[in-house]
């Protein structure tokens, strides 16, 4: 993000961005979009050929990747489902260099195409894996911002080439545990998903059935109040919030069976010898309070809730039951308080990605 809107350092000319671009025996041009502007560079294509199928099919036989125009490049032909949600690639585009002479149909498949059109790729990711294809390691970066470490995520996943940023993986990801809990990193969710983090996969998701907030259409918030978006694994969200509204559902049905409870009978609840009726309204009558103080009344349905689980939960349990004389009895008036079963109820909550296909078994 940061890289993207920042402005772009005057010193920095056209020319010395094409030099950045630009490989070792470079035979194939490409077009980059860095800095907002059009960047011509030149790639080697046997770098390319041995750092992505993908790439070797854009530059010797791009029709290979064509009639996908509208899935990922990276999709498998066997695979159904976008690789991520919100973000569609258009067709790379390429030219083919005319071959300068006819020597048969498997030499002119051979032969590079001229240009590879990379505008729509993040330039700095893009860059980064272009370094690593062209063995410029002492140029490759070992730290990646969280924008850029999502943008190479993408780009591996577009281009099916993980195992070409293996070797700087495990620095990229040395503060993965701090970074995938800030405000906003959602898209962690993908970068876990690409690198085979299967733990913070999961222990993310986990934290946004918990915590996410939703807006009037049901969709999941950040932190700030913005709708989660970017990049993401397939199905994830739906599981997150199919998850979470279970467990709101849950949740509501603490306060709310145990009303209907006191609402389907004049008999008395209360087994304690004394005063029940006094204990029943007693009772019934907190919890109903509670209940209206709580923001859960009139009753509500899961999807009526936009606050967090958690939020909930602690609305829920904060929900104090009066008896008389304080004698509330689990064992004669009713039941436990919500107090002791809310716990048991956050603790039961599902992973909402164990049975998810990650990404490295598709
Ligand atoms: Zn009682």
């Amino acid at each position: 993000m940061e890289a993207q809107k920042a402005r772009r350092p005057i010193e920095i000319a056209a020319a010395e961005s094409a030099k950045l671009f630009s490989f070792k025996h470079g035979n194939v041009q490409i077009k980059v979009t860095h800095w907002s502007e059009l960047v011509r560079g030149k790639v080697s294509s046997h770098c390319m050929v041995l750092a992505s199928k993908l790439w070797e099919n854009f530059i010797f036989d791009p029709t290979k990747n064509q009639g996908k125009s509208k899935k990922p490049q990276c999709e498998k032909e066997d695979s159904i489902e976008p690789r991520w949600e919100t973000q569609t690639h258009k067709s790379q585009r390429v030219e083919r260099q005319d071959p300068t002479s006819e020597n048969g149909k498997q030499e002119t498949l051979r032969r590079p195409v001229k240009e590879v059109d990379f505008r729509d790729n993040d330039s700095e990711a893009l860059l980064v894996l272009l370094r690593i294809a062209h063995l410029q390691y002492n140029d490759v970066p070992t730290t990646l911002t969280y924008k850029t470490l999502l943008d190479v995520a993408v780009l591996c996943d577009r281009y099916n080439c993980v195992e070409l940023v293996e070797p700087w993986l495990s620095q990229w990801l040395s503060d993965e545990e701090k970074s995938w809990k800030e405000a906003g990193h959602e898209n962690w969710l993908f970068i876990a998903w690409v690198f085979a983090r299967d733990k913070v996969f999961s222990d993310l998701a986990a934290r946004m059935v918990r915590e996410a907030t939703t807006n009037d259409d049901g969709k999941c918030l950040t932190s700030s109040g913005a709708e989660v978006s970017g990049p993401m694994p397939p199905k994830v969200l739906e599981r997150i919030q199919e998850v979470r509204k279970e467990l709101i559902k849950n949740l509501l049905e603490v306060p709310y069976s145990r009303l209907d409870r006191y609402e389907s009978t004049v008999a008395s609840i209360c087994s304690r010898p004394g005063n029940r009726e006094g204990c029943d309204a007693a009772i019934y009558g907190s919890i109903a309070r509670g209940v209206q103080k709580a923001g859960l009344w009139p009753r509500k349905q899961a999807e009526d809730i936009h606050m967090s689980a958690k939020e909930l939960a602690t609305r829920v349990k904060d929900i104090r039951i009066y008896a008389p004389y304080d004698s509330y009895s689990n064992q004669y008036c009713g039941g436990p308080g919500f107090w002791d079963q809310i716990p048991n109820i956050l603790s039961a909550v599902p992973s909402p990605v164990l049975d998810l296909p990650r990404r490295h078994m598709m």
